[in-house]
């Protein structure tokens, strides 16, 4: 029996002390805090890191302030398009789902692919017509208004700029944001198994069916028991052109390096050459946790069966 662990993140991207009222700080470490402990609770149960991460990945997207199921983005035609992915490390086997609307929980409907279609990645309506199938609740569209989402996109929907959970100076097309982010959880269960899911709204005013890196397996999640699981959030085009979270894995499988170095590697050094902003969290198979940055805030927590946690937003 191995050490367990589960670590959460609400994404990345200018979070400033500054900028947040105790109210709202409050708010985001509460959330942060039953996230984990719905994930820990299945882990504590014996449960299995899938099931883990799938639990506190559904409490991250039922609370309107992250972005991703009820909090999502709205997109330049004024809809809620989400995408993500979940990977279980010990089956190899991974769901994802992309650009899919109404879909309460998209993490849910991922699993769902994972488990029971013969498939990977399923999108747009397709996904949905599985969700139906699958008995995957569905939600209105009022259900992922949000006021503070409404006025952000609201400023820019008639522009061509886009605008990510962090801000980016060297995309000229990119706006200062109020950076409320995707989720995303990775855990480690008492067999050693990991896994990883990641859950997104994507960008506000995004267009053309813009997908990122959040539901691609291997740029925004993967999970391998031979090494690690990964959860990324930050500019997704950028995660995908460094093919992120696969890369921490090969780094751990072939050059030997710990959770900690392989992430600190693909953050601090890959990604900012890159211009890449944003950060991850991961668990290794020994229950390692690992969670690195390269913008000013990131949400983010885990909590380990030997007594370790931390729950955090700034550098
Ligand atoms: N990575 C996500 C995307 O590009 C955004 C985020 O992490 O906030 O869709």
């Amino acid at each position: 029996m191995s050490v367990f662990t589960i670590a959460i993140h609400g994404g990345a991207g200018t979070i400033l002390k500054k900028d947040m009222s105790a109210e709202r700080e409050q708010e985001y470490l509460e959330s942060m805090g039953d996230a984990l402990d719905a994930g820990y609770a299945v882990l504590e149960k014996g449960g299995t890191a899938t099931n883990a991460v799938k639990a506190a990945c559904i409490v991250l997207e039922d609370n309107i302030l992250f972005n991703a199921g009820r909090g999502s983005v709205f997109s330049k035609s004024g809809e809620h398009e989400m995408d993500a992915a979940i990977m279980d490390g010990g089956l190899m086997n991974a769901g994802s789902v992309a650009g899919v609307r109404n879909v309460r929980n998209p993490i849910a409907l991922a699993t769902e692919v994972m488990l029971n279609s013969n498939h990977v990645f399923l999108s747009g309506k397709g996904a949905t017509d599985f969700a139906l199938m699958q008995g995957i609740k569905l939600e209105p569209d009022e259900y992922f208004f949000s006021q503070f989402r409404y006025d952000q996109w609201k400023e820019i929907r008639d522009s061509d700029i886009y605008a990510l959970e962090q801000t980016d100076p060297h995309m000229e097309n990119l706006i200062k944001d109020k950076k409320f982010g995707t989720v995303g959880a990775v855990a480690c269960d008492e067999n050693g198994n990991v896994a990883a899911a990641t859950s997104t709204g994507g960008m506000t005013n995004k267009k053309y069916g813009r997908i990122g890196d959040s539901p691609i397996i291997g740029a925004g999640n993967y999970a391998n028991n031979k090494t690690c699981a990964v959860s990324c959030t930050g500019h997704g085009e950028l995660f995908m052109l460094a093919v992120a979270a696969y890369d921490v894995s090969c780094l751990m499988e072939y050059k030997g390096y710990s959770i900690q170095q392989a992430i600190d590697h693909v953050v601090n050094e890959k990604l900012v050459q890159m211009k890449g902003q944003g950060g991850m969290i991961g668990v290794d198979a020994m229950g390692n946790p690992a969670m690195v940055f390269n913008t000013p805030g990131m949400y983010r927590g885990y909590k380990t069966s030997e007594g370790r946690n931390e729950i955090s937003i700034y550098q």
